[in-house]
């Protein structure tokens, strides 16, 4: 099947792209991440899957936009709950762009990831592919995730140290430092 896989950065892209090749799928890369603060972590994290993804010969559809403003605003709505609208915005975003170039499915490398909220991500897929109207390949990666991040290590990927948003940076560092940086 010819599937347009989202990727969130290219370590968690490693294992999900050899997977899916290694069951026949014919993979293009799909780069649409406006959750990801600030401007030098998402170039840093953009150019790293563009260099990756020339080495492996695959394409890469973007949507190059970075989008603090307008996440933000949203996610300070509900912080506790912001990665279900980020989840979907991608994921939308990605099922309307495989639609659009007459790919067969979606999939997105969140699967591979055990911090993310897999279960609310699975029901998100499924209901935009049935919004969308294109198939959602479903594949849990999970198990995969520290084989690839290790290789990816072993690339010399640039590795993130959070998830992407402003707000995961922030609890990053206040998990390893205290809370000081909310009281200025
Ligand atoms: S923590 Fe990650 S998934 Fe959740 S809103 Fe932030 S960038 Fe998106």
């Amino acid at each position: 099947m010819k599937v347009l896989l989202h990727v969130c950065c290219a370590p968690c892209s490693v294992m999900v792209v050899e997977a899916l090749r290694q069951a026949g799928h014919e993979v293009t890369f799909f780069w649409y991440n406006p959750n990801i603060h600030p401007t030098t972590e998402y170039v840093s994290r953009r150019d790293q899957l563009r260099t990756y993804a020339k080495e492996l010969g695959i394409d890469v559809i973007e949507v190059d936009h970075y989008g603090l403003s307008a996440f933000v605003s949203q996610a300070i709505q509900d912080l506790d709950n912001r990665c279900l609208q980020c989840y979907e915005d991608r994921l939308l975003r990605t099922a309307l762009t495989a639609k659009a170039n007459q790919f067969d499915c979606f999939q997105s490398t969140l699967f591979i990831s055990p911090y993310q909220r897999h279960d609310d991500l699975k029901l998100i897929a499924e209901m935009v592919a049935e919004k969308v109207g294109i198939a959602f390949h479903y594949q849990d990666f999970r198990p995969l995730f520290r084989e690839g991040q290790t290789r990816a290590r072993e690339m010399a990927f640039y590795m993130q140290k959070y998830c992407g948003c402003i707000f995961s940076e922030a609890e990053r560092y206040r998990k390893k430092w205290g809370n000081h940086q909310e009281k200025s």
